[in-house]
């Protein structure tokens, strides 16, 4: 009962057809000899035919197959690209983009004018562009503008299996637009790629594609792959396992390269900064250059803050119907997610044994180690170092993220060191704040994993986790559309008026729940039109979720950034805001700005070490957080001045050391606000912004107006301080009532607002440890909230029977809980609407 098409029988019936054109590629020898080892080679025929003769074709091949990098060029050959519309491939990830157009470039001897990549606003794409990779988000973005994609005669689908949010999407929509391209008798071929993996999820989908696509299925050559599990229950600390697995392996086992995955970038440095000093290797620590080293280190000096006080009599209020920008589409998404596929084997014995822990860290083997790191944020430059022969005389040893997993193969890996942890974003259903975390892969993933050992010989696989805890690991991961809030892809649809979201056909559809609290959401935030109110709880919730798009949402939907964000930086014309409100949206989009100093430290000198610098931090906050009405910007105003200071400093790694900020966040941050900066300028010609890196502190009045965009961004997040008649019991001491949770959340110790405790806050986000604690917290005016949020308040009395609004996940009725905002409403006269 497979969907699968057999196309490869089917197409051996007919004579072998040539295609009619044929454009010649001048590749080298060594290129063309190593495409000849690739198995999609010999599948070329049965591909070309199958896309010829079907609108819509998947492609189903092991990682490293081919897919990615000879598909376009056999598509180019036939004469896809030749003239008027190009191929464009779409990848759900970034460094995958960028690597691949200069891979196939390469391998065509075609400069990056013809092959290209597009990423967020950063790209080399011409009018000779033939072959043009991209990100999901991006190709996203273009459908806005022309819902035809009128300049592509194909479109390829990469990665398809990764189930990223934008992948799903652009194939509901391309169903949707293949078949009207067939109409006006301009053809676009749609394929999709993916690992061998759960394609049913696109071909048994009636509502996807009217007729089952054919599915290519690319036999991979897979060397057996010995899988070792470890014994032991799993350690926290799996890189220290880490480093001691490659260093018996370096040692104790025959020549070929080691992958080791691991998390995050931190990780990664870490394991390969002690690997390095473990197999010294002279020319390593250039060749490796995973410090990006400070070209110029300028004097550094404090982001002063203006000090005066003076006494605000009246306080400046924002106007929330002034985003009078002029709407133009431009920019991207993007984001990272995460893999699956299958392989197993046997070979003879390498055991290496059970972590026994005790390790020498000094090795007296005499052959070097080659360590580089691989991972999305790093400089693509370093990234293909990957690629290259390890120099004579070394073992290579990539210390990776997830990105090796599918997104690229790394040749002659022979060991493969897996610990089983993947750093995923996670959303908190209640709250819809994300955060991320490092949780345990899928069995899918971890096969995967397991199979980068076995591309060119035999290899091994060492799981730091043991049998029984694979056992409990989930088959695959879900994809990214069923596990977080969508009010980011809702504003984008409904930018492309899709207005029944319901409708859409999606691969797998987000819950109903989501959909509805996103469209919630956005009516509030005033980027949908409100629905017309029906008699009929299930009729509204029905009208709900087909709002159309305002023109504030128009608006917002251009900002490459989450719709709360977007509708502070459509705020912020006003008053000269916008420097600030983009500097403060890219710090909380990135987030974490500062060191965590509260780790465990493994001497005592270390941690007199720590405590200094968590003092130094401490103290440069209390300075970047201002005085007077500026500090009740709170959190935001530390992240405003953080930025600022590091700026002003020449943004260097030695400034963010001294004064405990993550450099790598902000340089994140610097290039995020420059993104910002061209989109501002985009939809408003005449603001003619830039980013400053001397940006004076703002003024008093300006603080406040931020406070003001702050809160209209962020409505939902408006809590308020318990009020000692209304203390339940001890746990609500010091504690807020938020809109959404039920129970007590408090201002977290590392706030500068810690203390103060005002009356009223919004927060960025809540995280839960020891208590439910706000993070990135500022305080906000009373009288602002009815002015600034009125779908949130209810005027007059306070409410002793509030509106009740449908509940679709219980399918009853829910109440608003007035309890937030009932002091507010209590203290204002009502409101004429
Ligand atoms: P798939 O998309 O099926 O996973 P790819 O097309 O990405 O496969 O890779 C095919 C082959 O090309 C792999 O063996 C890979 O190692 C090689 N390759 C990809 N990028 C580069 C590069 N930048 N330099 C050298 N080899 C590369
Ligand atoms: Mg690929």
């Amino acid at each position: 009962a497979g969907p699968s098409v057999p196309v490869g029988q089917a197409a051996s019936n007919k004579p072998p057809r040539k295609p009619a054109v044929f454009i010649p590629v001048d590749r080298s020898p060594e290129i063309q000899e190593a495409r000849l080892k690739l198995p999609i080679l010999a599948e070329e025929q049965i591909i070309m035919e199958a896309i010829s003769e079907n609108p819509i074709v998947i492609i189903c091949g092991e990682t490293g197959s081919g897919k990615t990098t000879q598909v376009p060029q056999f598509l180019y050959e036939a004469g896809y690209a030749s003239s008027n519309g190009a191929i464009g491939i779409t990848e759900p990830r970034r460094v995958a983009a960028v690597s691949m157009s200069q891979r196939v470039a390469k391998e065509m001897n075609l400069s990056d004018r013809e092959v290209s990549y597009q990423i967020r606003y950063e790209g080399n794409v011409t009018d000779e562009t033939q072959i043009k990779f991209m990100t999901d988000g991006v190709l996203l973005k273009e459908i806005q503008k022309d819902f035809l994609l009128s300049k592509y005669k194909v479109v390829i689908i990469d990665e398809a299996h990764e189930r990223s949010m934008y992948t799903d999407i652009l194939i509901g929509l391309l169903s949707r637009i293949v078949p009207l391209r067939e109409k006006k008798g301009l053809p676009l071929k749609l394929i999709v790629m993916s690992a061998t993996l759960r394609v049913e999820d696109f071909t048994d989908n009636s509502r996807l594609f009217s007729v089952t696509p054919p599915v290519v299925q690319v036999d991979a050559r897979q060397f057996p792959v010995t899988v070792h599990f470890n014994k032991k229950t799993p350690l926290d600390d799996y890189s220290g396992e880490c480093f001691r697995k490659v260093c018996k392996i370096h040692r104790m086992l025959p020549p070929g390269g080691i992958l080791v995955f691991l998390t995050g970038q931190a990780e990664v440095h870490s394991l390969c900064r002690r690997l390095r000093k473990a197999f010294p290797f002279q020319k390593n620590n250039a060749a490796g250059g995973d410090d990006n080293k400070e070209e110029s280190v300028e004097e550094i000096r404090k982001f002063k803050k203006s000090r005066k006080r003076k006494k605000v009599m009246a306080l400046p209020k924002i106007d929330l119907d002034n985003y009078s920008v002029v709407p133009v589409d431009e920019g991207d998404e993007d984001r990272d997610a995460e893999t699956d596929d299958d392989i197993a084997g046997s070979d003879i014995d390498l055991d290496l044994g059970d972590g026994d822990s005790e390790e020498d860290e000094k090795s007296d083997s005499s052959l070097p180690l080659y360590v580089l790191p691989l991972y999305s944020l790093l400089a693509p430059e370093k990234q293909a170092k990957v690629f290259r022969a390890p120099p004579p005389g070394t073992r290579l040893c990539v210390v990776a993220t997830n990105v090796a997993e599918t997104s690229l193969t790394i040749p002659g890996i022979k060991y493969v060191v897996d610990c089983g942890k993947v750093k995923k974003r996670f959303y908190d259903r209640i709250t819809g704040v994300s955060s991320f975390r490092v949780t345990w892969i899928s069995q899918a993933s971890a096969n995967q994993r397991a199979g980068r050992a076995g591309r060119t010989e035999p290899g091994h696989c060492y799981r730091l986790y043991s049998s029984a805890v694979f056992m409990d690991f989930e088959k695959f991961s879900a994809p990214e559309i069923t596990k977080r809030p969508v009010e980011d892809l809702i504003l984008q649809m409904k930018a492309l008026n899709i207005e029944k979201v319901i409708n859409f056909p999606f691969p797998t559809p987000p819950p109903t729940e989501a959909l509805a609290a996103a469209e919630e959401l956005l009516i509030a935030l005033g980027a949908l039109k409100e629905p017309p109110m029906m008699g009929r709880l299930t009729q509204q919730l029905a009208a709900k979720l087909s709002c159309p798009i305002s023109p504030l949402g128009r608006i917002m939907a251009t900002f490459p950034v989450a719709p709360r964000y977007a509708k502070m930086l459509a705020l912020s014309r006003q008053h000269d805001c916008l420097p600030y409100t983009i500097t403060i949206v890219s710090a909380m989009t990135v987030r974490e700005l500062f060191e965590e100093f509260d780790r465990p430290a493994v001497s005592e000198e270390e941690t007199a070490k720590l405590k200094g610098k968590k003092a130094r931090l401490l103290q440069m906050q209390r300075i970047w957080a201002g005085q007077g009405p500026m500090q009740m910007l709170g959190d935001l105003m530390v992240m405003l001045g953080a930025v600022g200071a590091c700026e002003y400093a020449g943004c260097t790694r030695k400034f963010c050391e001294e004064n405990g900020l993550r450099y790598k966040a902000m340089l994140e941050i610097r290039r995020l606000r420059g993104q910002l900066t061209t989109a501002v300028n985009s939809v408003c010609t005449d603001a003619g912004l830039y980013v400053d890196p001397k940006m004076k502190p703002p003024t008093e009045t300006q603080a406040t107006y931020l406070r003001q965009i702050v809160l209209a961004g962020l409505g939902d997040h408006v809590a308020r301080r318990v009020q000692a008649e209304e203390l339940l019991d001890d746990k609500w001491k010091n504690a807020y009532k938020t809109a959404l949770l039920d129970d007590p959340v408090f201002i977290h110790p590392s706030s500068v607002l810690f203390k103060q405790l005002p009356e009223f806050v919004v927060y960025q986000e809540i995280v839960e440890t020891t208590k439910l604690y706000m993070k990135g917290v500022s305080a906000v005016e009373p009288e602002w909230i009815p002015a600034l949020l009125p779908p949130y308040c209810h005027f007059g009395k306070p409410l002793e029977n509030p509106p009740p609004s449908y509940c679709p996940e219980t399918g009853r009725i829910r109440c608003h809980r007035p309890s937030v905002f009932y002091r507010v409403s209590w203290q204002l006269p009502a409101v004429e609407v």
